[in-house]
């Protein structure tokens, strides 16, 4: 029998970033603390600010939530939201236009309501300056009028929190990062967190597993949820045709070798990428926007896709003067690791 597995959108099958085939997700999402596996720093901090607001009967204070895709902010904003008993409005960055669409959602909040902003280090500045007073003073500047008859109102607003999510902390504003209380940086998961994550994914969905199972797709997953996720989806249907429906280790890897996804849960452009910084650039140093150019991808998604797994891995190093192959990928790559002091040339030749 054949089955064919090929990619129905563009984007890799290891991509961090929701995709229409994740829709299926939402329902898996945890809703109190205690179900939201793994980032036990974050989480820990969180339980005690949590209580001290809830036991002073006062909104959380503004959070920052920050770290790669798919890691868990938007479902860790809900998590706070249901623990504080509040509402949570869901918007975006790019999302939110003009100040008047903030200030539309800001006067529509009720006492103590999360106002949850994705991806907001991609709010334009003039929004972004609208901002500054609803979470300082709890109030908005609104200018009625035109021209010289134009006058500006100060609106109070309900005492709210804003839980902020980015993927990249460094482009946030200095004015906009301050005026958060408390900042929450989320990891990559371990494979035995993402284990458990898709055991308790796999009973809700109804899926039969096998420990050994969970466990091969878990350390295929990239330490990301939405990942771990996406694959057990993908191998329960194959599964289902091939193994009589319950996913065991071999059903897994199987699966996954299809995807093109190997043992570690790298994928064709983790190996090009790592090839390209060997074999043209003699293991590195080498800057992103060159590697990108080397093998024709973008530079962010090199960055925010490849790199964040590949560190984690301690394949990839980042120096100031560029990006380095580390020994380990060279081995994983079954590549000789060059002597010191090799030169790309040489290298070049070993490996013909
Ligand atoms: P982000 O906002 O960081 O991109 P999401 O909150 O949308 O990530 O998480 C992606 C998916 O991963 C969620 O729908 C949820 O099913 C799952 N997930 C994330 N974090 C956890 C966790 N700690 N425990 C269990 N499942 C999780």
């Amino acid at each position: 029998m054949s089955l064919d597995f090929s990619m129905e959108t563009s984007e890799p099958i290891i991509s961090p970033t929701f995709a229409p085939q994740d829709a299926g997700e939402i329902g898996l999402r945890p809703k109190l603390l205690a179900d939201y596996t793994g980032q036990e720093k974050a989480k820990g901090n969180l339980a005690v600010y949590i209580e001290a607001a809830r036991r002073r009967g006062e909104p959380l204070d503004h959070t920052l939530l920050y770290g790669p895709p798919g890691l868990g902010k938007t479902t860790l904003a809900g998590v706070i939201a249901n623990e504080m008993g509040v509402n949570i409005r869901v918007t975006s960055g790019p999302a939110i236009e003009k100040p008047g669409d903030l200030a539309a959602l800001l006067t529509n909040l009720n006492p103590g309501d999360i106002l949850f902003i994705d991806e907001i280090h991609r709010l334009n500045r003039v929004v972004e300056e609208i901002l500054y007073p609803a979470m300082e003073d709890f109030a908005i500047d609104i200018i009625v009028g035109k021209g010289p008859s134009a006058n500006s109102i100060r609106l109070d607003l309900p005492k709210f929190t804003l839980i902020g999510a980015t993927t990249r902390a460094g482009q946030l504003s200095a004015p906009l990062r301050d005026r958060f209380g408390v900042s929450l940086r989320l990891e990559l998961y371990t494979p035995e967190e993402l284990t458990k994550i898709v055991m308790r994914s796999a009973a809700i969905l109804g899926i039969d597993i096998e420990p050994a199972g969970a466990r091969e797709i878990a350390s295929r997953s990239r330490g990301t949820p939405r990942i771990a996720n996406r694959f057990l989806r993908r191998v329960r249907d194959f599964a289902q045709v091939m193994c009589e429906g319950t996913i065991t280790s071999e059903a897994a890897d199987l699966a996954l070798r299809r995807l093109e996804v190997d043992a570690l849960g790298l994928d064709n452009t983790d190996r090009r990428m790592l090839t390209a910084i060997i074999r043209s650039y003699g293991g590195g140093p080498v800057g992103l926007e060159t590697l990108a150019a080397t093998i024709g991808e973008e530079a962010v998604t090199l960055e925010d896709v490849y790199e964040p797994y590949l560190l984690q891995l301690g394949f990839l190093a980042r120096t100031p003067r560029g990006r380095c192959a580390t020994n380990l990928a060279y081995e994983h790559l079954h590549l000789p690791i060059p002597a010191a002091g090799a030169t790309a040339e040489q290298l070049k030749m070993d490996m013909l």
